[in-house]
């Protein structure tokens, strides 16, 4: 089934100049770019993007991260987008990411870990309406 997942693109690689980088992975893993856009955060508007993990310990500095510098928010679109992208990203811990996945070619710990992927049907759904409008999504 053809989907779409919400990626950002995280302050640690928009400071370093590596966005495009990190899209060229995305493409070449046969990702649709259907929507793009970078923006800055305000802390608020990152707590709330993030307040599914508002009672974890490393909250506060997740989201204080977050909106730090800007992020680059984007929709994906391919056939099981969702589960592919988590794939392609690694895992959380860029010390045990797969090699040839996004973190572990360009993360920098487990908080300054390069990308976000929406990680169920439902929280793709959110996260898209979170960040863009009908009209945005061309395709
Ligand atoms: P993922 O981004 O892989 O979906 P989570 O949704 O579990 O991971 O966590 C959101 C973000 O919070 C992670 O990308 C990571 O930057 C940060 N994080 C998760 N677990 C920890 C941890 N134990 N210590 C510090 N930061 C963490
Ligand atoms: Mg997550």
């Amino acid at each position: 089934m053809i989907e779409k997942t919400l990626s950002i693109i995280k302050p640690d690689v928009t400071r370093r100049n590596l966005t495009g980088k990190v899209n060229a992975m995305i493409e070449s893993d046969g990702f649709r770019v259907v929507a793009q856009k970078r923006i800055k955060l305000t802390l608020k508007q990152a707590e709330k993007f993030y307040e599914v993990h508002a009672n974890k310990p490393f909250y506060k500095d997740l989201c204080e991260f977050l909106s730090s510098e800007s992020v680059v928010v984007q929709i994906l679109e391919k056939e099981n987008a969702i589960a592919d992208y988590r794939r392609l990203m690694g895992a959380t811990n860029p010390s045990n990411a797969d090699k040839g996945t996004i973190r572990s070619e360009f993360a920098i710990s487990i908080d300054q870990n390069s990308v976000h992927g929406s990680d169920s049907p439902e929280a793709a759904a959110n996260e898209i309406a979170f960040f863009f409008s009908g009209i945005e999504i061309v395709g």
